[in-house]
């Protein structure tokens, strides 16, 4: 007989994984090699070693290892959050009145409130580890930023968050928790930066964007010896980090004997959804499963859809090595009424080649709807969503309600990322009323496409 699924699935502390899994070492056609820009030749360990901690270049590189140990100093930090639980959303089932199960895995439950800290702890580990003195980073909505400023109190380093400034301005308590947690906070663009103060004399009176708050903490970083840049997603090295979600989640359902035909995931820069699909793709790819995969993406900001697979840069002052990735083109700028986060042009280069090779799909969806969906979840499974997650949310109930016309029990299973308490900015337009979609037209998405580097590989 069926065990009976309890409402929250949790794992014991010694359920926590020992190892990442390196999706990368399951991949049969890898994805392409980062280039430098200054030679358009792939990548070395020492192009990167300047930007980013030793251990984390060594990561990023590694196409061999499936499984990474997790170092029991990071194990201990996981055991202060996780594991986190799984959750059998019934009460949204029964009000979608959906023969489908809904699964979901939060991450929010921590001062963070998302599956950033993740990575963050594991990265500020390797940067004391290594002797660095301080860390630099971006942080868009300011979930990076606040979870990098817990990682970095925890280990005694400084850090300093270029905060792209509408997030500054919208959300000025996230700027007073990283303060608290002892991070310094630069609205960006700004003047401390040659990037900052190039893209402030090109758009005056911008709000900033992810690709210009990355480009200001990268200079930052490359110009000490005891600094290094830190960044919340898009890197593999990221998604290993998360494939703490699936591999948990993958063991949760194990336990109760559940196999999920769907993973629905919310993409911006693809490392959530890239560490919650990482163990089940894994296993896809080796013919165990046929898990019908699925990342949701803003229509504003549609880089799988709409975008184009080629190589770019990661920033857009066009300083970062170039990555083949789906793309907007890196000097794509979100339309300024977009509210509900994953405003990042490019794509996880990882995320890029599975979607490129078929074997997940992604669909885009308007931020009104995601808000609709944000509001039923808040009300029925009593958890507030952060609008990014939303989208994840928005993709799931409308599974579910195909399975309610076409009586399917599907089995599904979505990442809710974390919660939506600094976004209330973005909620109040949804309940005055005030919100509006925005889908870039053809002429708008050229208008970015023109800004994706013209190179022999793009030909
Ligand atoms: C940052 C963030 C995302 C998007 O980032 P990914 O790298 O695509 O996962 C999604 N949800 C929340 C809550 C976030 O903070």
């Amino acid at each position: 007989m069926a065990k009976q699924i309890p409402y929250k699935i949790y794992l014991s502390e010694d359920e926590i994984p020992k190892q990442w899994y390196n999706l990368n070492a399951a991949m049969k056609q890898k994805h392409a090699p980062f280039l430098n820009p200054a030679t358009l030749q792939p990548c070395t360990k020492d192009d990167l070693r300047p930007v980013f901690c030793d251990e984390c270049v060594d990561q990023e590189m590694n196409m061999t290892d499936e499984y990474i140990d997790i170092p029991e100093e990071i194990r201990a930090f996981y055991k202060m959050y996780r594991p986190s639980p799984l959750v059998r959303a019934y009460v949204l089932e029964k009000e979608l009145g959906t023969p489908a199960e809904i699964y979901y895995k939060f991450e929010g439950n921590n001062t963070s409130g998302s599956h950033k800290l993740n990575s963050a702890v594991a990265q500020a580990y390797y940067a004391k580890k290594q002797g660095l003195k301080s860390v630099t980073t971006e942080t868009g909505a300011g979930q990076w930023g606040t979870a990098l400023s817990m990682a970095c109190a925890f280990y005694g380093l400084d850090l300093i968050v270029y905060m792209v400034k509408v997030s500054s301005e919208q959300k000025p308590h996230r700027k007073e928790v990283m303060r608290t947690y002892g991070a310094t906070v630069i609205p960006s663009p700004s003047d401390t930066t040659e990037a900052g103060r190039k893209i402030l004399a090109e758009f005056p009176g911008t709000g900033g964007s992810l690709g210009c708050a990355i480009s200001e903490a990268v200079e930052r970083a490359v110009k000490s010896d005891s600094c290094r840049y830190v960044l919340g997603s898009v890197l593999d090295h990221v998604l290993l980090h998360q494939s703490v979600i699936g591999l948990e989640s993958k063991a949760a359902l194990e336990k109760y004997g559940v196999q999920p035909d769907m993973i629905i995931g919310c993409v911006g820069g693809g490392s959530n959804y890239g560490g919650l699909i990482a163990p089940f793709m894994g296993d896809k790819i080796k013919g165990k499963n046929n898990i019908d995969f699925l990342g949701v993406e803003p229509a504003s900001c549609p880089s799988l859809t709409r975008g184009k697979f080629v190589y770019d840069f990661c920033d857009s002052a066009k300083i970062t090595p170039l990555a083949k990735m789906y793309t907007l083109g890196c000097g794509f700028m979100p339309a300024p009424n977009h509210a509900g986060g994953l405003r990042y042009h490019g794509m996880s280069p990882v995320v890029s080649e599975l979607y490129h090779q078929g074997l997940m799909r992604a669909t885009a969806v308007e931020q009104t709807k995601v808000f609709e969906a944000a509001e039923l979840f808040a009300r029925t499974e009593g958890i507030l969503p952060a609008p990014e997650s939303s989208h994840a949310i928005r993709a799931a109930i409308d599974e579910a309600l195909k399975c309610k016309q076409t009586g399917e029990k599907k089995v599904i299973l979505f990442g809710l990322t974390g919660t939506g308490y600094f976004d209330m900015t973005a909620y109040k337009q949804y309940n005055d009323g005030t919100m509006t979609d925005y889908i870039p037209t053809d002429a708008d998405l050229e208008r970015g496409f023109a800004s994706i580097p013209d190179i022999p590989q793009n030909k």
